[in-house]
């Protein structure tokens, strides 16, 4: 794969990937190469040295590592807040929508819970004022 700066006729730059450089050409000619900014095809190759990852040794550009360092961040805080709430939150599966409602109208002892309910239960919860939010990665049953 090849990474290339374009440039459009407007002057916008930005980068894609492509096959090799007659990838490139062949895509450019039927169009199928657009600027993200104006969409216009017009698109050519800006002056710089394409970035080659030919083979599995070859460093993978920057920006690339950080996205993935990244999103591994965002995954393990994920997990750290599942454990978080499994383990200070009292589950309460299906019940979750009633006892939600038990706890913010006094009736059940206040405390973390946590349980499943459908997308249009947890909207009418937080229409009724009360604090709702999905756990990330929690399995949804939908009815
Ligand atoms: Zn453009």
């Amino acid at each position: 794969m090849i990474l290339y700066q374009l440039r459009c006729d407007q002057n916008h730059e930005f980068e894609a990937w492509f096959k090799g450089s007659a990838g490139f050409e062949t895509q450019s000619r039927k169009g199928e190469v657009e600027c993200p900014f104006c969409g216009t095809a017009k698109v050519a190759r800006a002056p710089m040295a394409p970035n080659l990852v030919g083979n599995a040794s070859a460093p993978e550009p920057r920006r690339s590592e950080q996205s993935r360092a990244l999103a591994n961040q965002v995954v393990e805080a994920v997990q750290k807040l599942r454990r978080h709430v499994e383990e200070s939150c009292d589950y309460v599966g299906e019940a979750f929508p009633e006892e939600a409602r038990r706890i913010h109208s006094g009736e059940a002892e206040t405390r973390g819970i946590y349980g499943e309910t459908t997308a249009d239960e947890a909207r009418r919860l937080d229409e009724e004022g009360i604090e709702v939010f999905r756990l990330p990665g929690t399995p949804r049953r939908n009815g």
